[in-house]
């Protein structure tokens, strides 16, 4: 049989079988390593696994096979610098949930957000949470900062998950793909989910019936059936992705607006913080570059540092 695991606990996994969409709670049997890449869970939310039912596991499943990943996103292990936790894999999109006001999102949570995803290439798409608490000063704001990302290539949606306003516009977006939903606590993320998912109560139910039952799953990804063939993997706890084994000099590259001036700064080693001849500041100088985004790659680029 084949499905999709749409939950892991470490040591079980629920896997929605293909085509029924009937789960089951399976274990995985052998060693599965993915080159180059320490990485704490070999299995993910997201993964597609061939398994078998066995009589004399009492109707659990084990995992034999693990399809190639189209993608996937990492955290990077708070504990162990040298171990990552995969968070999902095969995304088609991600949506990160931003506030203006109570509580805004920075700047910086943002981009270090968009970085990730245009590693692992992921297309990000904005959601303005909240809408109905902005008065006008901030819906200008609001339409200021939605076409600076669009200038990029990240669109922006506005939406209220108290109102509804909005809902209906992402709901159309996610239809017959599989959607990682992001954002930093109080943003609204679950209030979201709710309206966005149909019986989520029974089905989040549904799910945590088949996995451990003695582990906080609260922590771990979960994907939810949206409708069938529609998507959206929650990722309670999780505030940050991250990334490994970024290369120094590298950063720049995952930001799309310099991608295309790196060849012309005067050193090909440039960082684009104080050197001579730098393409990148020159575009901040001349507005062509976003100064807030200049200000995350800075920060991003001084902190990766610190690690080293
Ligand atoms: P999460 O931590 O991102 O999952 O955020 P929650 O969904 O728990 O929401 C945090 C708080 O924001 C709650 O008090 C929600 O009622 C409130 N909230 C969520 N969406 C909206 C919205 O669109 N407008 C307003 N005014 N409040 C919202
Ligand atoms: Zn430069």
């Amino acid at each position: 049989m084949t499905g999709t695991v749409v939950k892991s606990t470490g040591s079980w996994y629920v896997v929605r079988e293909t085509g029924t969409g009937q789960l089951h709670r399976c274990r995985l049997r052998g060693k599965f390593k993915i080159k180059g890449l320490k990485v704490s869970n070999p299995l993910a939310v997201g993964d597609e696994v061939a398994f078998t039912v066995e009589e004399q596991t009492e109707g659990a499943g084990v995992i034999h096979h693990i399809e190639p990943r189209r993608n996937y996103i990492i955290r990077r292990s708070v504990h162990k610098t040298e171990h990552a936790h995969i968070v999902a894999a095969n995304l088609d999109q991600a949506m990160l949930v931003v506030t203006l006001v109570s509580p805004a999102t920075s700047f910086g949570f943002i981009d270090r957000f968009l970085v990730t995803a245009e590693a692992y290439r992921v297309p990000v798409t904005l959601l303005f949470n909240k809408t109905d608490l902005y008065d006008d000063d901030l819906a200008d704001y609001q339409e200021q900062i939605l076409d600076m990302y669009q200038r990029i290539g990240y669109p922006g949606m506005r939406c209220s998950a108290h109102t509804g306003e909005g809902v209906a516009e992402i709901d159309a977006q996610l239809n017959g793909k599989t959607t990682l939903l992001s954002g930093h606590s109080g943003v609204g993320k679950s209030t979201l989910i709710n309206a966005l998912v149909p019986d989520l109560d029974l089905k989040t139910a549904e799910i945590s019936e088949f996995s451990d039952k003695g582990v906080h799953t609260t922590t771990f990804a979960e994907m939810l059936e949206v409708r069938p063939g529609t998507f959206l993997i929650d990722t309670p706890g999780i505030k940050e992705l991250g990334l490994v084994d970024m290369k120094a000099g590298e950063l720049a590259h995952y930001f799309p607006e310099m991608r295309a001036l790196l060849n012309q700064c005067r050193y090909h080693n440039c960082q684009h913080l104080h050197e001579p001849g730098c393409a990148v500041r020159e575009a901040v100088d001349k507005g062509r570059i976003a100064l807030p985004r200049y200000d995350s790659y800075v920060s991003m680029q001084q902190a990766d540092d610190n690690r080293k």
